[in-house]
C-alpha cells in the first residue's frame, strides 16, 4: 500500500487532519476528525476494558504467574518539577541535534545520512532526511556539482549510505538543504521536554514541564493507591493521556508528533517473581494486537540485545509494525515493554544519592553532593501476609495510541476489485477493520426515499444508535451508499427494500465477504451486537 493514498483518505474521509490546518499547519500536531476520533476512542477503550476494567482479578490469567489486580489514574499533565529531576528527564532526555548555519534548519543528528560523492575533483558527503535517502541524494549532489540528471554518471560513488557519526570533518559535509559545503554545526544536546511558566511572576523559578510520558504520574501516587485501595502486589495501574515531547524531526504522519497519547501500564511485583511478569505482558501485548487484527506477518516481537538495555533493565522487548512509509524490512516501535526493576520508585525516594547502584550521570551540586534528590517518602511495600518489606519491582508496558491507530489504520487499507452497477470492474476501498474498533458499526439505509421505507429505516437506527455507533444514509445509489461505508470500515450495511414492506425482513450486508443475507427486522440489532462483538 502507498502512504500517500491512506494519507489523502485520512483527510477525505476525516480521519485526521494537520493541526491548524488553514493557517498553514503546525509541523508535528494533528487532529482526529470525525471518524478519526471513534476510531483511536475505540482503541484506547479496547485497551481499558482488555487491560483494567474487563482483567478478571479473580482467576488466574493465561500464562500468568498467579491472580492480580489491576486499577486506574488519571494524573496532572504539568506534575512538579522535582518529578523530571528525580526521574532523570531533566538531565537526560535529549537527542543529540545539529543546525544548519546557512539555511537554519535543525536535524537530529541520528537521522541525517549521506554518501560519498565525487566529480569535478571535489569529494562531498552529500547528506538528506528524506525518506527516499538515494534519490534525495542524487538530486543534491547533482545541483552542487552542476551536473545534469542526464550526465549523473560524471558523479562516482564511494561506499553505501551512512550516518553522520561516522563522518570526522563536517567541512566536507553537505547539509541536507543547504547549497554549499561545511554549514552543519557539532552535535549539541537537545532537551525534549517543553518548558512552561506555571502563575503570574513568569520567573525562571516557576518553569515546569508538560510530562514526556504518563508513567511518573503512576510511580509519584503509588503509596495514594496502595493506601486508598485494597490492592495487593501483584498489581497494575494503568494510565491512557497526552504526553508532549519537543521532536526535532517530526515526520511520518502521526507516528512522530510533538503531542500525543499514551497508554501505560506500571506493573508491581516482587523482585523474585519479576522476570516471569515481564515474559506474560510481553507476551500478553502481543497478543492484543494480533487479536485486533494486526497480521503476524507485518508484527514482531523484538527483543533487545544486552547492549541496548537501560543499565536499570534487565529485559525489554519492542513491539513494532512494518509501516508503509519505512524502507523494506525495517520496522517502527507501537509499544516497548521493560522490566524496569526498583528504578523509578527507588529514583523518587532516594533520588540519585548511590552512584554506584544508580550509576546515572550525577550532576554535583557546589557541595559536592548530588543535586537532584528523591521525594525522601518511603514508596517502599509492605506484605502484609509475610511482614516482608521490599522496593517493588516494576513491568512497565508502554503504548502509544496515535502510533496504535496509525498502525490499524494501515493494517486496515485494502483495495479490490468490484462490479458497478453496470457490471464494470471498479476499484473499491476498504478499511478493513476489527468490528471493536470500526468507527462507525453499522449503517441503515432505504433502498428508496419513498414507500414507507426511510420510517422502516429509521426505526431500526434510532433502535441500533442506542448500543453502538450508527449511520442512516438516503442518498444516492444504493452501490455508492456502499462504497462510502467501506471506506469509513463499517463493518455491516442494513437495507431496507421492497421486500420488507412484505414479510418485514432486511438485508445485511458483510463489508469484507460481500455476502448479504436477510433477517426479520426486528431480529437485527440482535444479530449485529451478536457479529460485533
Ligand atoms: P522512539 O524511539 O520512537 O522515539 P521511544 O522509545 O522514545 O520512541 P517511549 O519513550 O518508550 O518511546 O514511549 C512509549 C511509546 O509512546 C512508544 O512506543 C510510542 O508508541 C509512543 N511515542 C513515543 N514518542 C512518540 C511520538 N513522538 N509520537 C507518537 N508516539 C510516540
Amino acid at each position: 500500500m502507498e502512504m500517500e493514498k491512506l494519507v489523502s483518505l485520512c483527510k477525505r474521509r476525516g480521519f485526521l487532519f494537520q493541526s491548524s490546518e488553514i493557517y498553514g499547519g503546525l509541523n508535528g500536531f494533528w487532529d482526529y476528525g470525525p471518524l478519526g476520533v471513534e476510531l483511536k476512542r475505540n482503541i484506547k477503550g479496547a485497551w481499558w476494558r482488555d487491560m483494567v476494567t474487563g482483567h478478571d482479578d479473580l482467576s488466574i490469567s493465561p500464562g500468568a504467574p498467579e491472580t492480580y489486580d489491576m486499577t486506574g489514574l488519571d494524573c496532572t499533565i504539568i506534575m512538579h518539577p522535582n518529578v523530571w529531576k528525580a526521574s532523570g528527564h531533566y538531565d537526560l532526555f535529549h537527542d543529540m541535534m545539529v543546525d544548519c548555519r546557512q539555511t537554519n534548519k535543525r536535524y537530529r543528528f541520528d537521522q541525517v545520512r549521506g554518501r560519498w560523492a565525487e566529480a569535478k575533483g571535489q569529494k562531498v558527503f552529500v547528506t538528506t532526511v528524506a525518506e527516499n535517502e538515494q534519490q534525495e541524494i542524487e538530486r543534491q549532489a547533482q545541483k552542487l556539482f552542476k551536473i545534469r540528471a542526464k550526465n549523473a554518471d560524471e558523479i562516482s560513488w564511494d561506499g553505501a549510505i551512512t550516518t553522520l557519526d561516522q563522518i570526522d570533518d563536517l567541512s566536507q559535509v553537505l547539509g541536507p538543504d543547504a547549497g554549499e559545503l561545511g554549514t552543519l554545526t557539532e552535535p549539541r544536546e537537545f532537551n525534549l521536554m517543553f518548558k512552561t511558566i506555571v502563575g503570574a511572576m513568569g520567573t525562571e523559578e516557576d518553569a515546569a514541564f508538560l510530562r514526556p510520558e504518563t508513567a511518573q504520574g503512576i510511580f509519584v501516587n503509588f503509596k495514594n493507591v496502595v493506601d486508598s485501595t485494597r490492592v495487593k502486589i501483584p498489581f497494575g495501574i494503568a494510565q491512557v493521556g497526552k504526553s508532549f515531547r519537543n521532536e526535532i524531526t517530526p515526520r511520518n504522519f502521526t507516528f512522530r508528533s510533538r503531542e500525543f497519547e499514551q497508554m501505560e501500564i506500571e506493573f508491581f511485583c516482587h523482585p523474585d517473581s519479576s522476570q516471569d511478569w515481564y515474559k506474560y505482558w510481553r507476551d500478553r501485548r502481543m497478543k492484543w494486537y494480533t487479536d485486533l487484527g494486526l497480521s503476524g506477518d507485518r508484527l514482531i516481537l523484538r527483543e533487545h540485545d544486552a547492549d541496548e538495555l537501560s543499565h536499570y533493565s534487565t529485559g525489554t522487548a519492542d513491539i513494532e509494525y512494518a509501516f508503509p512509509f519505512l524502507p523494506a524490512g525495517e520496522y517502527g516501535e507501537l509499544e516497548g515493554i521493560a522490566h524496569r526493576g526498583d528504578f523509578d520508585l527507588r529514583s523518587h525516594m532516594e533520588g540519585k544519592l548511590d552512584e554506584k547502584s544508580n550509576p546515572l550521570e550525577v550532576q554535583l551540586g557546589a557541595d559536592g553532593k548530588p543535586k537532584w534528590r528523591g521525594s525522601g517518602k518511603d514508596l517502599t511495600y509492605r506484605n502484609p501476609e509475610t511482614n516482608e518489606r521490599f522496593t517493588p519491582h516494576v513491568i512497565e508496558p508502554s503504548a502509544g495510541a496515535d502510533r496504535a491507530t496509525l498502525a490499524f489504520l494501515c493494517e486496515a487499507y485494502t483495495e479490490d476489485e468490484q462490479p458497478d452497477e453496470k457490471g464494470k470492474p471498479q476499484t473499491r476501498t476498504v478499511m478493513r477493520f476489527h468490528p471493536r474498533i470500526a468507527p462507525i458499526k453499522a449503517a441503515v439505509f432505504p433502498l428508496v426515499k419513498k414507500d414507507g421505507m426511510p420510517e422502516i429505516a429509521k426505526d431500526i437506527y434510532r433502535e441500533l444508535k442506542q448500543h453502538c455507533n450508527v449511520f442512516y444514509d438516503e442518498k444516492g445509489a444504493i452501490g455508492r451508499r456502499y462504497r462510502r461505508q467501506d471506506e469509513a470500515g463499517t463493518p455491516f450495511c442494513i437495507t431496507v427494500d421492497g421486500e420488507t414492506l412484505q414479510d418485514s425482513t432486511v438485508t445485511i450486508r458483510d463489508r469484507d465477504s460481500l455476502d448479504q443475507w436477510r433477517v426479520k427486522a426486528d431480529d437485527c440489532v440482535a444479530e449485529l451486537m451478536k457479529r460485533l462483538s
